[in-house]
């Protein structure tokens, strides 16, 4: 069994949440060989673009940034939960009869994945199940969707986890895994004191089941 690569490409025509035109990447060639010898190229874009990590700073003033996070915490096991049945958003309804304790980092496949462009409808983390995964003191939760909430005012969801240190990982592609349990490989950049960082995520299929 390979290594599944759930994250996003990032190209200049990706999609984006809500299809805002400052969130889509932009490449610059920098040098060239004509001018410089070589050849580089810059770019810009939004720590919230493509696969990525929230930081408690996202939506808490004071919570905690990239500072000091030890990346090794993100090798390790999840919990890929399918919830492709679900239609509009994913309720403690839908999620308390599931296997989550804690510690734990949970995936959540969901319609989402199957959108090629930018769905306004997109499936999000209700504020009750986000209030019950902290109650369990999960570690970290992830959702295929570029926000883990649509319109919420006042952004409970986020609260709700990030108030608890509890980790989100947004904007996965998880077509190709189904419900069952994966050893992963998350890496984000180096980049210090910051709310979000971009991710690549890859996940193998765990062969122990425990
Ligand atoms: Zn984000």
């Amino acid at each position: 069994m390979s290594w599944i690569d759930v994250s996003m490409r990032i190209t200049s025509d990706m999609k984006v949440y809500k299809n805002r035109e400052e969130k889509k990447p932009v490449f610059t060639t920098s040098a060239t060989f004509e001018q410089n010898g070589v050849y580089e190229t810059e770019l810009k874009m939004n720590l919230h673009t493509g696969t990525h990590i929230d930081f408690p700073k996202h939506t808490i003033k004071e919570g905690e940034t990239s500072k000091g996070f030890d990346v090794s915490k993100l090798l390790r096991k999840v919990k890929v939960f399918d919830m492709t049945s679900v239609v509009d958003s994913i309720t403690k309804e839908d999620i308390d009869s599931l296997s989550i304790g804690e510690d734990d980092f949970i995936f959540f496949k969901t319609r989402n994945s199957f959108d090629k462009e930018f769905n306004f409808d997109f499936i999000y983390l209700a504020k009750d199940a986000a209030n019950y995964l902290a109650s369990k003191h999960i570690f970290g939760v992830g959702i295929d969707a570029l926000g883990i909430e649509r319109n919420q005012e006042g952004h409970p969801t986020h609260d709700a986890l990030l108030s608890q240190n509890i980790i989100i990982l947004e904007g996965l592609n998880l077509k190709e895994v189904d419900h069952d349990i994966y050893d992963m490989v998350c890496l984000p950049l180096a980049i210090d004191d910051v709310e979000a960082l971009p991710v690549r995520v890859l996940l193998k299929k765990n062969k122990t089941k425990k």
